[in-house]
């Protein structure tokens, strides 16, 4: 098992992404800290991972919020000594984020306090837990939309994911020689509850599906996938990379019809 006698925490835990990326981890043998805003949520993946004869805990908390955050890694190293993986993976894309003038300043501050600042104040609490434990890996969420500009607009969502990338690299550099990875996972658009929301036509749906090569959007769990590679000694040469696992729709200029 990869993740033997490690803990691990997984924000936005309660779906998607962290929901796989929690259950793959504790398959692994890691405990996990399932942290989400969503307790029913949380506590459900947690349920499943005991049933399975795994080990977690599900952690009801805001990521925009350093007192939380700060309870969150405190908590997972009072009560399993240690912290060795942290996937700082909860993001909201909000439905009304638009162009530049048509976004308000309540989407823009909410998407970048939990996108950024949360990723932010994850790494704030979790390295040092980190250092403790002689070393670990950080897997930030960030996305496509960093690397590529869309006329479908979500500018607030865009930023966010640019700062995340950015912030990767700078605190990849910054831990590389206390044994702290720093990497981000760039998912592609995926068929999870969040991008499926806001493409809420056909139409929508088809507008983004013209532009990826494979014709198909990524599944959850083909992220958690990657999400356990970069967290496993599998990655142990990787640093401040973006990972980017996105059916080629970053490669693309024209697509196959
Ligand atoms: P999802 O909506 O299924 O899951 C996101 C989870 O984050 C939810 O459980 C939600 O409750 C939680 N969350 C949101 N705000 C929170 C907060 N303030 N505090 C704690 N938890 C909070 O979405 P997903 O597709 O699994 O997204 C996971 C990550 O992947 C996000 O960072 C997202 O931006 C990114 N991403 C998604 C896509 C996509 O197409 N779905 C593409 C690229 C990147």
């Amino acid at each position: 098992m990869k993740l033997q006698w490690k803990v691990a925490i997984v924000t936005g835990a309660a779906s998607g992404i962290g929901a796989h990326a929690a259950r793959l981890f504790a398959g692994e043998g890691a405990t996990v800290v399932c942290v989400d805003r969503d307790h029913h949520g949380a506590n459900a993946v947690v349920n499943e991972i005991t049933a399975a004869g795994g080990r977690g805990l599900a952690l009801t908390v805001d990521v925009s919020a350093e007192d939380q955050m700060r309870e969150m890694v405190e908590r997972t190293v009072e009560e399993f000594g240690r912290l060795d993986v942290l996937f700082n993976n909860a993001g909201v894309m909000l439905a009304d984020d638009g162009d530049a003038e048509t976004t308000t300043e309540d989407v823009w501050d909410q998407t970048l306090a939990i996108n950024v600042k949360g990723v932010w104040l994850g790494c704030k609490y979790g390295i040092p837990a980190m250092r403790d434990a002689g070393g670990g890996s950080i897997i930030n969420t960030a996305s496509f939309v960093a690397l590529m500009g869309a006329a479908t607009p979500q500018l607030a969502y865009t930023a966010s994911k640019g700062a995340v990338l950015s912030m990767t690299r700078e605190l990849a550099v910054l831990h590389a020689r206390e044994g702290i990875r720093v990497n981000a996972l760039c998912p592609g658009p995926l068929r999870t509850k969040l991008l499926m929301d806001f493409l809420d036509t056909d139409e929508k749906k088809q507008r983004r599906l013209v532009h990826v090569p494979m014709g198909r959007f990524g599944e959850a769990e083909e992220m958690a996938k990657a999400a356990l590679f970069l967290a496993t000694d599998d990655s142990s040469y990787m640093t401040g990379a973006t990972f980017t696992v996105d059916g080629g729709i970053t490669s693309a200029y024209v697509t196959p019809e």
